[in-house]
């Protein structure tokens, strides 16, 4: 990878899953980076997330291609950074009922995705220790998980051994001048670059508000109980209609009322441990398995429920990477924001994503 603009000075703002993909791409491709975060490698919503990467039901197809693409490109990433933690370990999914099933894959086959439908004996088979099989089931094979806060570090220790420099901090305004951002004030201090990213994910907003750039952000919360590091219970994800779960590679298994995590209610404690007595039940051999922590994280989400990968139109040298599913999407983030970046060169994939869509919002 050896790009046009290679030799540009860029400023990352954020050291979750996507400032960090992004970091380690545009230093692959030659130029000199510094991360700048509060948070320090791995992030704000990185380290509560469930990480299961897919291109399931609920999206249109524009969405769907982006995302399947950024699963071929977890492959690719796994291959350039070998002991990466990802995963192909595949998707079980009954957590619709068995019209809507049917609907989701014979949409997505027609679109590519590699679905199989499989009935009670062979969900067994994929999944020994489930105490209630489903009769119908549908599994997807190339789907996966990346652990996020060791891939995270793992993709800025290697930015950083090529040349990247990370920095604790925060960033209180973009440096603007002649209507082009050229670099950052991090307490009090400038830095310069040719071109700042905001991956800030829910900071990302106030960060482009100080170059007048409007971002409209959301950040619903989701809850994720975490067990203490048990024997392998689970091959895979398991998408059921009370929970998705899924085990470690440390060998916790995690659940959230979905992946997402479901809105915690008025007393987060004791929704986990309902949902954790719920997860234990759904399995075989799950008798010494303890409840360890839960978490509680912010998923940062467009408005629209769309990605924000882009330059932001009408403020030179800046470009925004705000984005839920950002396990799923971070490879292909990181390497269309260099390109975009160091190139100018955009890739199709991202057409619906702009910044600017939300300049005409109220
Ligand atoms: C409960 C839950 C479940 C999820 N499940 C999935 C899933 O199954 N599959 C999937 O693909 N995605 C999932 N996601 C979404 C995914 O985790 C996020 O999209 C992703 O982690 C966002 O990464 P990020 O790097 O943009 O943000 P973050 O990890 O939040 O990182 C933001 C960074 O910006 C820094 N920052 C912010 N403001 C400033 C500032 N002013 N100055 C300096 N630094 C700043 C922070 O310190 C941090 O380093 C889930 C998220 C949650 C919370």
């Amino acid at each position: 990878m050896c790009w046009k603009g290679s030799e540009k000075q860029v400023i990352v703002i954020g050291a979750g899953i996507i400032g960090a993909s992004i970091a380690w791409h545009l230093t692959k491709a030659g130029a000199r980076v510094t991360v700048v975060s509060t948070s320090g490698a791995g992030g704000v919503a990185t380290p509560n997330s469930f990480a299961w990467i897919n291109a399931s039901w609920g999206n249109p197809e524009t969405y769907f291609r982006l995302r399947i693409r950024a699963m071929a490109e977890w492959k690719r990433l796994a291959n350039e950074l070998p002991g990466l933690p990802f995963a192909k370990c595949g998707g079980l999914c009954f957590d619709l009922p068995a019209d809507k099933l049917e609907a989701y894959a014979a949409e997505h086959s027609s679109w590519g995705y590699g679905i199989e439908r499989i009935g009670r004996e062979q969900a067994g088979r994929i999944e020994p220790n489930l105490a209630e099989l489903p009769e119908f089931a549908l599994y997807v094979a190339e789907e996966g998980v990346a652990e996020p806060v060791a891939t995270t570090k793992a993709l800025l220790a290697n930015a950083e051994r090529r040349g990247a420099r990370i920095v604790t901090g925060t960033v209180d305004t973009l440096a603007l001048s002649n209507g082009k951002v050229t670099g950052v004030v991090v307490s009090g201090e400038s830095i310069a670059a040719d071109e700042v990213v905001i991956a800030a994910g829910a900071g990302a907003a106030a960060i482009a508000a100080t170059a007048g750039v409007k971002l409209l952000v959301e950040t619903p919360p989701g809850l994720i109980v975490h067990s203490r590091p048990y024997k392998k219970l689970l091959n895979g994800l398991v998408l059921a209609d009370r929970l998705h779960m899924r085990q470690t590679a440390e060998g916790r298994i995690i659940a959230g009322s979905d992946f997402g995590g479901g809105e915690p209610g008025e007393n987060p404690q004791a929704d986990a441990h309902a949902l954790f007595e719920t997860m234990k039940a759904m399995l075989h051999g799950a008798d010494g398995l303890e409840l360890d922590f839960h978490t509680i994280g912010y998923r940062p989400t467009p408005a629209d429920g769309f990605p924000i990968v882009s330059r932001a139109g009408g403020v030179g040298g800046l470009y925004i990477a705000v984005t839920h599913s950002g396990i799923t999407l971070a490879p292909a983030v990181g390497l269309f924001a260099a390109r975009e970046i160091l190139d100018g060169e955009r890739d199709a994939l991202l057409a619906p994503y702009g910044a600017d869509r939300f300049l005409s919002n109220p």
